[in-house]
This record gives C-alpha cells, structure tokens and sequence, in this order.
C-alpha cells in the first residue's frame, strides 16, 4: 500500500497540471466515486492546487470544490500526454484503468487501480479542515518537533513502537514498510513498549523517522508490488530496505538472521542483533 512517501512521490509530479482545467472525465467504475454528481460538478473547473494530506492526494479546484483521492491498495495517478478519451485508445485501455480526467494541457490523468479499493471524492474546503483534525501529525508539518512527538508518543506508554508508528490517529502516513525500516535505522525493537524507552531512544526515534521518510521520498518511494509514480515507474526505496520483507536473510550489517513478528496482524521485521 502506498504510504507517505509514495502518495509524495505521486503529489510531486502531478504539480506540472496546477493551472490545468479539466474538460472531461470517463469512469467504469463508478462504486469508487463517493461524490453524487462528481462529473458534472467538476467539468470546467480549473486545478489552483494539489498536495497530500496523510495518505490522501488532494487537488484543489475553484468554486470550493476540492477532489480527494486515496489510492488504497493498488491505486496508481498516472499523468498520460494523450487524450485517453479519444475512442480507439479507450478501446484499446488497461482492464484496470477506471476513470480518466481529460485536462486542456496536459493529455489525461488515468487513475489505475487493480483491487478496485481506491476512492475519489468531491468535498469542500470545510470538509479538509475536518479530515486534517482527524489525522494525527505528519512527519513534515512544521509542528512534527521532538517535543511533540515526545508527547504523542508518550500517550501510548503500554503499546509496542511498530503500532505507535503506524496509528493514524498518532502520526499520519507510516505505514508497514517504514513502521519497519524506522526502528532499524534507530536500532530499536519494534516490539519494545514506548513506556521502555529512554529519552535518548525517542530522539533516535524522531531522527530516523524523518531521515527514512526523506530518504524514500528523494528515492521516489518503495515499488515491491503495484506502486507506480505518476510517470507510471517504478521507486527506488526497495534497493534500500534492510528488514522489511527480509525474514530469513542476513542483516547486511551483522549477518544475524532478520526476524519476523506478527504484530496486530501485521508482519513486522527485525534485526535481534542490531535492535535491542
Ligand atoms: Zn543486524
């Protein structure tokens, strides 16, 4: 799935259509479109702005209408310079390419999705403000200091880091790739309680989730599966995962064999030697 890098990664290259408008949309599957009227309503309309919030792309139009989208599973924004709409090449799509915005610029933007979870909204600035509310901090608003996570961290003291990290409510983005890749950078067990750790430990804590997170996003996220940027390639990040999805092969830094846990049905990986 996605996580915070990725849904980055996708956000960074769709800037190049801010200012584009959009003058048509074509979907086949209209289950996946939470808004009533969603074509109508967003024919015409210019694009002012496009960001992530948590794991959401969110692509400002005018007249307060905001489209959000969330590329769940398998989701992938694919930015294509031709006009997929043309008949022959809507013929000739992908089984898995579902909706299609034709911009005036820029081609069509082709929203592929292979398990079908993905959504797409219509809402408006108001509703933002609410989901912002209803996430936890992201790693790179500037209120994401020491202290603050310090203290969300801290109001989880009987939890295990490996879920703290990945609860949405908490900190928004992590999800089972870097809940991993965080505790080895810092050298911690994932499945230690935050109540264990020493002050030390949280900063290290801090500091490697912001270096693995920035690190994936200037690698253009993580391909193990179905992601794709919106240059419809690959990421990066996979050449450099140390544990995840690394069980039964060695640590590169100490030969131990990477172990993994199922934590809140979740597999979690780590090094016994490395991460006390
Ligand atoms: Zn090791």
């Amino acid at each position: 799935m996605p996580e915070l890098p990725e849904v980055q990664t996708v956000v960074n290259d769709l800037q190049i259509i801010t200012g584009d408008t959009i003058i048509g949309f074509w979907s086949d599957f209209k289950k996946a479109i939470k808004a009533t009227t969603f074509e109508k309503k967003i024919l015409g309309e210019k694009i002012k702005h496009i960001k992530r919030l948590g794991k959401n792309i969110i692509v400002e139009l005018e007249h307060r209408k905001v489209i959000v989208a969330h590329l769940k599973m398998t989701g992938k924004l694919i930015l294509n310079p031709n006009n997929t709409l043309a008949a022959k090449r809507l013929e000739d799509r992908s089984k898995h390419l579902h909706h299609i915005f034709c911009l005036k610029k820029h081609g069509s933007l082709e929203f592929h999705d292979i398990r079908k979870f993905a959504t797409l909204d219509l809402v408006t600035p108001e509703k933002i403000i609410e989901i912002t509310r209803s996430k936890g901090l992201d790693p790179f608003d500037k209120n994401f200091t020491l202290q603050n996570f310090t203290d969300i961290i801290s109001s989880k003291q009987d939890k295990n880091i490996k879920s703290v990290l990945m609860n949405q409510a908490l900190i928004s983005g992590i999800g089972n790739i870097y809940a991993s890749e965080i505790p080895y950078e810092a050298q911690i067990n994932p499945l230690r309680k935050i109540a264990d750790l020493s002050k030390d430990e949280v900063e290290c804590l801090y500091k490697s989730t912001l270096k693995i997170l920035t690190k994936a996003i200037k690698l253009r996220g993580t391909s193990i599966s179905d992601y794709r940027d919106a240059k419809g390639e690959k990421g990066g990040f996979q050449h450099h995962l140390k544990v995840y999805g690394k069980a039964g092969k060695k640590c590169a830094k100490c030969d131990t064999i990477i172990m993994k846990n199922i934590i809140e049905q979740r597999s979690t990986f780590h090094c016994p030697t490395c991460q006390l």
